[in-house]
């Protein structure tokens, strides 16, 4: 195990991206999130949504908070609206592993309604430190609840979506939430566009 890491001198070699430093860090960040019971769900829970994938990712995917099976689970995205989205990932050439996949809510409002206000509050300081270590280039956010979340507007989908947007230092894409796509199928070719744009946009930043 040690080899993989030092050489013979017991120096650590540069680990492309930081990946050791922002996985720790992650980690940290989880076993702290853990205990949270800032906000009413806490008390509701089975499991906090921290949130997973590749800890140095350049795309980070946001939705709006776990549902049923992923507070069951622990993971993001893991029901429908989850195979979805692997499909949607995978039609643009990502793998769920190589990107970040997380949440505006780490926990589930009951009945799966829109996170309240106050919810919002307590829960966004640990999007954006995760955000902070994992340092990605791109955004994908999935849905008005969230977009309307990260950007603080009340914009429509239609003023939203099909463009890039700054916000911050990183530059994010607004697509619909899997779960629309799954009840309106015909917005599927919207979503298929913007994710591309997206794709397109990774492979200028990306390219050497
Ligand atoms: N919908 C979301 O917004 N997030 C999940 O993790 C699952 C479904």
């Amino acid at each position: 195990m040690q080899g993989l890491l030092f050489d013979n001198e017991g120096n650590k070699p540069p680990i492309e991206g930081n990946t050791l430093l922002a996985t720790e860090e992650l980690e940290i960040l989880k076993e702290t999130t853990k205990t949270c019971c800032k906000c009413r769900l806490g008390a509701m829970r089975q499991n906090l949504v921290f949130g997973e994938g590749n800890p140095s990712a350049k795309v980070v995917v946001i939705g709006e908070a776990p549902g049923a099976e992923e507070d069951a689970s622990g993971q993001p995205f893991v029901g429908k609206s989850g195979q979805l989205l692997g499909k949607i990932l995978q039609a643009i050439h990502f793998e769920r592993e190589e990107v970040y996949i997380c949440n505006i809510l780490k926990c589930r409002p009951p009945g799966n309604r829109n996170p309240l206000e106050d919810e919002i509050i307590c829960c966004m300081p640990w999007l954006i430190q995760q955000l902070q270590i994992i340092k990605p280039k791109i955004i994908l956010i999935l849905g008005k609840v969230a977009a309307n979340t990260i950007f603080t507007n009340n914009l429509s989908m239609g003023i939203m979506r099909g463009k890039m947007i700054r916000w911050k230092e990183f530059d994010c894409f607004v697509t619909y939430h899997p779960a629309a796509l799954l009840r309106n199928p015909h917005w599927k070719r919207s979503c298929w566009e913007d994710v591309q744009l997206m794709r397109r946009h990774y492979e200028q930043l990306t390219k050497k």
